[in-house]
């Protein structure tokens, strides 16, 4: 015993014992640390924290067979975990899903090879869309008019779309506050905006199961957040029983914001735009550049 002990000693103490590091094990670290990060963040905004709960007891109770040793518990345990395992890839589908797209998501893809997804970017909003809508929604916020709208980007929202009627106009305040007028056919649900065309409304939207929004939030709120959960999108909603003009992206909300955050937003994403295709144009560019040069 004692030899044993004084053998770990000299290993592991007096010889200063450093496991070998190399820049990639840090890097490697680092990796998993933002991993388990955004993991734990997942859970906790999705329903993946009440299945995680259900997992947890199951959990207990499997383990209790085991101490008891109630061998056909564990038997069944043991041979539906296969199924438990497809179960979850059901159940945890359009998350999945939404992992996937958003690393596919044109910043990360654009950074990489920028004319990979240059076909989407046959024109980005011009100033007099973000006009039209800023106008819209506050002359909408301050009648009190209930709007849902929402401004598509690099996630084509086609299946969203055909939940509502079709069609095919450019943006301006007055068709939009001519849309969300009261009692009219086109009123009920959101629109659609892509590029400088309002392409449906009446659209359906997911609504978001984050339990962390605010009680006093009712389903327009929540369908702006879980279209924002799912997609890239960019939702305003204008709310009819207090005025307020609010955001959602990427699952977050941000409630009564000044018509000029409103803009900046909106220029956000209209220059997010204009910057992939300058870089592509530039690409372009200099590859005719170098065509010419080269005769
Ligand atoms: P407000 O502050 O405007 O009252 P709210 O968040 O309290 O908004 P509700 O009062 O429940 O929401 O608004 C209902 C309206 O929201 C519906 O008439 C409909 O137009 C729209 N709406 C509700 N659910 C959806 C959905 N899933 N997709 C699109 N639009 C929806
Ligand atoms: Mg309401």
């Amino acid at each position: 015993m004692e030899a044993r002990i004084s053998e770990f000693i000299n290993r592991y103490i007096r010889d200063g014992y450093f496991p070998e590091m190399h820049l990639t094990d840090i890097i490697e670290i680092v990796i998993i640390a933002f991993l388990v990060y955004e993991i734990m963040i997942w859970i906790k905004n999705t329903k993946a924290w009440m299945l995680l709960k259900g997992i947890l007891v199951l959990g207990v109770f499997i383990f209790l067979a085991f101490v008891f040793q109630m061998h056909t518990i564990l038997w069944i345990a043991r041979n539906s975990l296969t199924v438990l395992a497809t179960a979850l890839i059901v159940v945890f589908q359009p998350e999945l899903r939404r992992a996937l797209e958003k690393l596919g998501e044109r910043k990360y893809i654009s950074a990489v090879v920028p004319t990979l997804d240059s076909s989407r970017d046959k024109g980005r909003f011009s100033e007099e869309t973000i006009d039209g809508i800023v106008d819209a929604c506050y002359i909408m916020g301050k009648a009190k008019t209930g709007a849902l709208i929402v401004v598509e980007q690099a996630i084509r929202l086609t299946e969203y779309e055909s939940t509502g009627i079709q069609l095919d106009c450019i943006v301006s305040s007055q068709v939009l506050i001519n849309i969300f007028e009261h009692n009219t056919p086109l009123h009920d649900g959101a629109i659609i905006i892509r590029n400088d065309r309002i392409v449906s409304a009446t659209c359906y939207l997911p609504l978001s199961d984050n339990m962390g929004l605010s009680k006093d939030l009712g389903t327009r709120h929540r369908a702006a957040v879980g279209l924002s959960e799912v997609s890239d999108a960019m939702v305003i909603v204008v709310s009819e029983e207090t005025g307020y003009v609010s955001v959602a992206q990427g699952g977050v909300l941000d409630r009564n914001i000044t018509r000029e955050r409103l803009r900046e937003y909106l220029t956000e994403i209209q220059n997010k735009r204009s910057e992939s295709r300058s870089i592509i144009a530039k690409l372009k560019g200099r590859l005719i550049h170098e065509r010419k040069s080269d005769a």
